[in-house]
């Protein structure tokens, strides 16, 4: 589970399976003052009553979103200046006339492609001509499956990433075995879809509605720009199938459901199991002919929407590859196609007004496509050791915080106690950048082909991960690049990312003070630490396997406090139509709420039971909570905001403040008295750790 998911103007270069939630961003001025930000905060507004508003309301107020944004946050200020560092990398990389075949010389060939404009506008479509005619040429069912395996990627991340997105029929996703996590397996998950999640296919709420319109006619325009004849009939054809495919689909309350998803099915099981698809010549075409264990996360939908390959017209689904194929690519075709795209999914969809310049878009394709070659510069560059070793201490004071409050747990039994300080000593927490780098000398990067180049990428990586499975499972492993605002949890590996772009002020600075450090990104590597025994981290074992380790009467106590805490946000309400989902939400509800508890902890262990020092008035324990308010700063578009909600496993920022009226320490801090409207009795609190 990542720390937080930040949906971008340039999104899904999906094809190249890296990462989907590149960014949002400006940057607001920089951050001047060490420590908590006195100028942001609204006096105005009392604590209790509204915690964000008082941490934010100022920087609220004065803050405007620009039109090539959805959103702004402490995330995407941080983005902002890494894609800045980034860029100057590049630029510099690309002056440097870096030797034929080194990972300097693909860098910089693959920025020159996507700035190429003259060129992509010459070539028009013609270099997606071959696969769209392979795809006129396909004539029956048997030619369709075998189309439908070329297109599998490894495009989806159930538990790392957490993108259960794909607009391919399935997607794949290599990681270790659910059951002692020695080798990679190959799990599998429901796709087919070009909207963010089922709910947009179906929901009743009229903005939905309204957006299904929009995106019926987004289709007949790029169909149209394609040249295709009879546009608004073939775009009604593929928005059905859509359709069809999304009333198979798991919504996203169940996907994050890890019990519903060990699912191991042998390749011989798929004919009997999800009959329709010409499986045999599926998987052939996919380059896993031999491969013969698979984890199926979402069952009925494989069933669903393999009936639907049979009953489906073959020319409805020639229609829908060639349509995902050119959407897919988008992004890098001639201008009216970028265009198009935006106006759909970035206008409409998420309510930005301004497409971002071609050199951020560049910035993005090279991160993306070749994250590692950059991150290898990044770190060198911009997180010295110095750095690393401070921020490996925190690390190091807030898991020692974790250890003491699984020992103080009245609830937990002994057994399970055992067990949770296992996970602990055995979790691998990697601080900055990975161990060993990804190595792309296979790779072909032409600097005038950039269709072929993040074809090729795609590819590349597909096949990467294919050649992985049935090997030994590497727990150091990143999946984060080092210049990634984020942070995660490695379930599987029973293991931890942050990257050296999370570790910047304001979440991180050396020279603020340690209640500001703790209550910022104190409390975000608390959330990590969390994942590793919420409800989902609590199925996995030390070793990353799938095993209850806990007792029955444990989880129950867990079920019920947890419960309690979906109630709480089911209650929030950004719009009268629209309230966030509880159980959607709520491992990183969980997460976000054990992590500042854990942080707030190794703060006072940290001060020696000396007092802090006060800041402008502020006493060292509201200087905690408020730099925790100030970390989740955000201000969103309705229509991201909307978005968010609906398709987001994390709470938007506002929420993820609030949750400090869950701690005692809270209350002491601000004197919290009842009446004040986020006031909870001792006894409503929620407390799980
Ligand atoms: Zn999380």
């Amino acid at each position: 589970m990542r720390l937080a998911r930040i949906f971008s103007a340039i999104k899904r270069f999906v094809l190249c399976a890296i990462l989907i939630a590149l960014f949002a961003a400006q940057a607001q001025q920089a951050q001047q003052n060490h420590g908590i930000a006195v100028a942001d905060l609204d006096p105005s507004v009392k604590p209790g009553d509204d915690f964000f508003r008082y941490c934010d309301g100022a920087w609220l107020k004065r803050t405007e979103i620009p039109p090539d944004r959805s959103s702004l946050s402490v995330f995407s200020m941080l983005d902002d200046r890494s894609n800045k560092r980034t860029a100057a990398l590049i630029e510099e990389v690309s002056k440097s006339n870096p030797p034929a075949g080194s990972g300097a010389r693909k860098i910089a060939d693959l920025h020159a492609s996507f700035m190429d404009e003259s060129g992509i506008e010459t070539k028009g479509l013609s270099p997606l001509k071959p696969h769209l005619d392979a795809i006129a040429a396909i004539k029956d069912k048997h030619d369709l499956a075998r189309a439908l395996g070329e297109t599998l990627r490894a495009d989806e991340d159930p538990l790392n990433n957490t993108n259960y997105h794909t607009s391919n029929l399935f997607g794949l996703w290599v990681a270790p075995d659910f059951s002692g996590s020695e080798h990679y397996t190959a799990y599998l998950l429901q796709g087919g879809i070009v909207l963010p999640d089922r709910e947009y296919y179906l929901s009743d709420n009229p903005h939905m509605r309204e957006l299904r319109t929009q995106y019926q006619a987004h289709v007949a325009t790029v169909l149209k720009l394609a040249g295709f004849s009879d546009p608004e009939t073939r775009a009604k054809r593929i928005f059905d199938l859509e359709h069809a495919i999304a009333e198979k689909h798991w919504s996203l309350a169940d996907d994050q459901d890890v019990h519903k998803a060990n699912n191991p099915w042998k390749q011989s099981d798929f004919a009997s199991k999800a009959p329709g698809l010409e499986w045999n010549e599926y998987f052939r075409a996919a380059g896993l002919g031999r491969q013969e264990n698979f984890i199926v996360w979402q069952p009925s939908a494989f069933t669903g929407e393999s009936a639907l390959v049979a009953s489906e017209p073959l020319e409805t689904w020639k229609d829908w590859l060639s349509y995902h194929l050119i959407e897919d690519y988008a992004d890098i075709l001639p201008k009216a196609f970028a265009d198009e795209r935006f106006t759909f999914f970035d206008k409409a969809l998420t309510g930005v007004s301004e497409q971002r310049p071609r050199s951020e878009r560049a910035v993005l394709v090279v991160d993306v496509l070749l994250g590692d070659e950059v991150g290898k510069l990044y770190a060198q560059r911009y997180f010295p050791p110095e750095a690393k070793q401070r921020a490996q201490k925190m690390v190091s004071n807030i898991v020692e915080a974790f250890q003491k409050r699984i020992d103080a747990l009245a609830w937990m039994k002994p057994a399970t106690k055992k067990e949770a300080h296992a996970k602990l000593s055995a979790l691998y927490v990697g601080v900055g950048y990975p161990e060993t780098w990804r190595d792309y000398s296979g790779l072909e990067i032409k600097p005038d082909d950039i269709f072929g180049n993040a074809w090729r990428s795609s590819l590349f990586e597909y096949h990467r991960q294919v050649s992985r499975l049935g090997k030994p499972v590497d727990t150091h492993e990143w999946w984060m690049t080092p210049q990634t605002v984020n942070a995660v949890n490695l379930p599987l590996q029973n293991a931890l990312n942050f990257p050296a772009a999370i570790l910047e002020p304001p979440f991180f600075d050396a020279k603020a003070p340690d209640a500001s450090n703790y209550g910022a990104i104190g409390a975000i590597i608390g959330h990590e630490i969390s994942h590793t025994f919420d409800s989902e981290g609590s199925a996995f074992d030390a070793h990353g396997g799938l095993r209850n380790w806990w007792t029955a009467a444990d989880l129950d106590h867990f079920n019920a406090a947890t419960t309690q805490l979906a109630a709480q946000y089911d209650k929030y309400c950004p719009f009268p139509d629209l309230c966030l989902n509880g159980k959607q939400t709520l491992p990183e509800n969980i997460a976000d709420l054990g992590g500042v508890a854990a942080s707030f902890d190794g703060y006072r262990a940290a001060l020696h039971n000396q007092p802090a020092p006060e800041v402008d008035g502020f006493s060292g324990d509201q200087q905690f909570f408020i730099a925790f308010g100030q970390a989740f700063r955000s201000k969103s578009r309705e229509a991201a905001l909307r978005r968010r909600v609906m398709t987001d496993e994390h709470s938007p920022g506002e929420y993820r403040t609030t949750t400090v009226r869950n701690l005692d320490g809270w209350y002491e801090a601000f004197h919290v008295q009842p009446g004040e409207k986020l006031y909870l009795a001792p006894d409503d609190r929620v407390r799980i750790w």
